[in-house]
């Protein structure tokens, strides 16, 4: 009989909620947690539940074949099994463990990783985009600053047709956020890595397809993931392409946006307001100036939250497939980050 671990650094209490859910869902098999799995029976184990683990704490497992991830971005974990820390754990535990250890493991990741892909997420992301995509079209940061000086002043705003939203990224929650825009016929754009053809939507592709899609952007929205070559990819140079007053909303992860720059670009007036539910250190910690900037709205990444009965229900539907079919889910491309 394999066994299924549950890795987290969450609290005890959402441990059990997450496995209570995960078990109601699960025929013949049950989650366990890392204690209630003896250490002769940790060969046993090939699945591991994960949300946000200690990557050290899956080298535990010799027979790991596939690690399933509670979130939809797994932006940490990957930087975290590429790390030259992770790997040298590796190849510490695989010496000290030579005879017990299958010789498939232990070496760099040799499982598979795959990500939440649910789409209760994707229609949750999509909701939020248009939410704070119509609180920028129309105007209610200005509206809430005038309510705060009492002053009755109408603003003029765009039309939907004529607004210029961009998306950086278009995979399952850029996708779902654009087919939602698209009822509201805006004039939409995408700039992705590989080329695409996407009814209705402008498409855009490499460093030329960037410059050339945010020259002509209203409000700039960023579900791009976090890897090397998106890191630091909005800054002073990148945000000077947008035309003076573009918005942005940044809904994926803080460091694909250099908050530094951001800052004197909002100072400068190059870019008018922004909306970040994400930011390079989470919580945004309070001495931040981010906070109390006027033209800042600071959302505590609640864009699109894990919901935890449909994502157990997809997770159980994974293993399901892996245990009748041998049949694993499209997994994550670790060399490129997503
Ligand atoms: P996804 O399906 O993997 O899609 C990623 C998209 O980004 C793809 O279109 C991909 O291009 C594009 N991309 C990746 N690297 C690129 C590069 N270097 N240059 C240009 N395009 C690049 O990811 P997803 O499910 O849509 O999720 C996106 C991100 O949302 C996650 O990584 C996570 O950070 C974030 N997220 C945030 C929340 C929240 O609550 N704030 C919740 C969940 C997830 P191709 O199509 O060419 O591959």
């Amino acid at each position: 009989m394999k066994h299924i671990v549950f890795l987290s650094r969450l609290t005890e209490e959402a441990q059990f909620l997450w496995i209570e859910h995960l078990n109601s869902q699960l025929q013949n098999q049950t989650v366990l947690l890392p204690d209630q799995i003896p250490e002769r029976e940790e060969a046993l184990v090939d699945i591991a539940i994960v949300s946000n683990p200690n990557p050290e704490d899956l080298l535990r497992y010799p027979n790991l074949v596939w690690v399933q991830s509670l979130w939809a971005g797994v932006e940490g974990l990957v930087q975290a099994l590429k790390s030259d820390v992770f790997n040298k754990a590796c190849l510490n535990k695989r010496s000290l463990n030579k005879k017990s250890l299958n010789k498939k493991s232990l070496n760099k990741a040799s499982f598979q990783l795959v990500r939440l892909i649910d789409p209760t997420l994707a229609q949750s992301m999509a909701e939020s985009v248009l939410a704070w995509t119509l609180y920028l079209q129309r105007n209610m940061p200005c509206y809430a600053q005038q309510q705060g000086q009492k002053q009755w002043r109408k603003l003029q705003h765009r039309d939907s047709k004529d607004l210029r939203i961009s998306m950086l990224g278009a995979g399952k929650l850029g996708l779902g956020s654009l087919n939602l825009l698209q009822q509201l016929n805006y004039s939409l754009s995408c700039w992705t890595r590989s080329p695409k053809e996407l009814d209705g939507i402008s498409h855009y592709h490499g460093q030329d397809g960037l410059k050339a899609m945010l020259e002509q952007t209203d409000i700039l929205i960023n579900l791009l993931p976090l890897t090397p070559s998106t890191h630091h990819m909005l800054n002073k140079e990148t945000l000077a392409w947008l035309p003076k007053g573009a918005k942005l909303i940044n809904f994926s992860r803080g460091a694909v946006v250099n908050t530094a720059d951001l800052l004197a670009c909002l100072d400068s007036g190059q870019i008018e307001h922004a909306v970040l539910d994400v930011f390079e250190q989470e919580p945004l910690p309070v001495e931040s100036e981010v906070w109390s900037h006027p033209k800042i709205t600071v959302l505590p990444h609640i864009s699109a939250p894990t919901n935890k009965e449909t994502s157990a229900k997809i997770v159980a539907e994974n293993i399901h497939l892996y245990r009748t079919e041998n049949k694993l889910l499209e997994s994550v491309d670790i060399k490129l980050g997503y």
